[in-house]
């Protein structure tokens, strides 16, 4: 979910289906603005608020990457 102060560009931005701005997914369901080849943000200056609070490390990340593993395995482990 975007806030009124991102500065996210346009192309990145879609609607929820209440109508707020997310950020919008491509098929993979990750975000556009992941380079699946670097896998980094390729707006990292420009990134929402809701990505600048995510810390590396902290159980929201553990947890997700536990998912990711799950999903997919060790290859990218
Ligand atoms: S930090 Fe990650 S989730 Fe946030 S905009 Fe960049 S690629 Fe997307």
């Amino acid at each position: 979910m975007l806030s009124g102060d991102d500065d996210v560009p346009a192309r990145f931005i879609t609607e929820d289906r209440w109508g707020g701005s997310v950020m919008r997914r491509l098929a993979d369901g990750w975000c556009a603005a992941v380079d699946r080849d670097t896998m980094r943000c390729v707006i990292y200056e420009r990134r929402p608020d809701v990505c600048r609070e995510y810390r590396m490390g902290d159980s929201d990340c553990i947890g997700e990457r536990r998912r990711f593993l799950a999903r997919h395995g060790d290859d990218h482990a």
